[in-house]
């Protein structure tokens, strides 16, 4: 199987990553999925999305120089990268900052914010090298825009952050031709937000949501398709809110 496009999909093995995973499968996708540490639900993905496309799966660590490279060095072997998502996110805490753990504040802003960074510095210089007029989509969170207080605003900073990356970026690369643009989920049912030790989130915060329900991951990955495609070649700089309404 050959595609002309190969993606590398930071947290691509389960929740919002997995569903973008599968979407950009069906749309011809070479894929590079990263993950950190549930070696089944990556095995059970790979193994799901081979009989559609080539895909590798990556245990790293995107917090590092060293993990970051893995995933890139993967992508090399596969062909010229078109295409990066960063999506590997966590919330990890619930609640004010006052009682927000040191360590929660520094894992929170290196995994949403540094990682992103660490992978669309990466990646342009994959593009620039193969004079790719690639994409770069970062995963942000509607926390950017409201701040999250009470609930987590360590990581509606770091996302804050990220929408800062988008917009920099997209301008200081928009003469080769490379994009940069963004995606802000609202709330999603996955297991972010029991890692987070609050399981019940979802279907609490459903009840403040304009549309009546939290949102799946379904209804966050056709829009990050859309935006790897073609048909989104004059979009960047901009992040898409995908949040029903809320
Ligand atoms: P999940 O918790 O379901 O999945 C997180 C993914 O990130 C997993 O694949 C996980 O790997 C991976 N990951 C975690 N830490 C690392 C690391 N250090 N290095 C590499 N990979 C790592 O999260 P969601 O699907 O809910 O979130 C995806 C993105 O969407 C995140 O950026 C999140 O902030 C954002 N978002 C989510 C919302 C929601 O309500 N769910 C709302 C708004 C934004 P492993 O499986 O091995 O642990």
């Amino acid at each position: 199987m050959s595609s002309s496009h190969l993606t590398v999909v930071t947290g691509g093995t389960r929740g919002i990553g997995a569903a973008i995973a599968r979407r950009l499968a069906q749309a011809g996708h070479t894929l590079v999925l990263g993950y950190a540490r549930d070696d089944d639900a990556a095995y059970a993905l790979r193994d799901e999305l081979t009989s559609t496309t080539d895909v590798t799966v990556v245990r790293s660590d995107v917090t590092t120089d060293d993990g970051v490279e893995a995933l890139f060095a993967a992508a090399a072997e596969l062909g010229t990268l078109t295409g990066l998502v960063n999506n590997a996110g966590a919330t990890l805490h619930l609640g004010p900052l006052a009682s927000t753990p040191t360590e929660t504040i520094r894992r929170v802003v290196d995994l949403n914010l540094t990682a992103a960074l660490l992978c669309a510095r990466r990646a342009v210089i994959a593009f620039d090298q193969a004079g790719v007029a690639g994409t770069v989509v970062n995963i942000s969170s509607g926390a950017a825009t409201t701040g999250s207080p009470g609930d987590y605003v360590h990581y509606a900073a770091a996302k804050a952050g990220v929408d800062a990356l988008t917009l920099g970026l997209a301008k200081e690369v928009a003469g080769r031709g490379i994009r940069v643009v963004g995606i802000a989920p609202g709330t999603i049912e996955t297991r972010i937000h029991a890692d987070a030790g609050d399981p019940a989130r979802a279907a609490r915060v459903a009840e403040r949501i304009p549309m009546g329900r939290a949102g799946l991951p379904d209804d966050i990955a056709p829009a990050v398709a859309w935006m790897l495609s073609d048909e989104a070649s004059y979009v960047t700089g901009s992040t898409l809110r995908i949040a029903g309404g809320l």
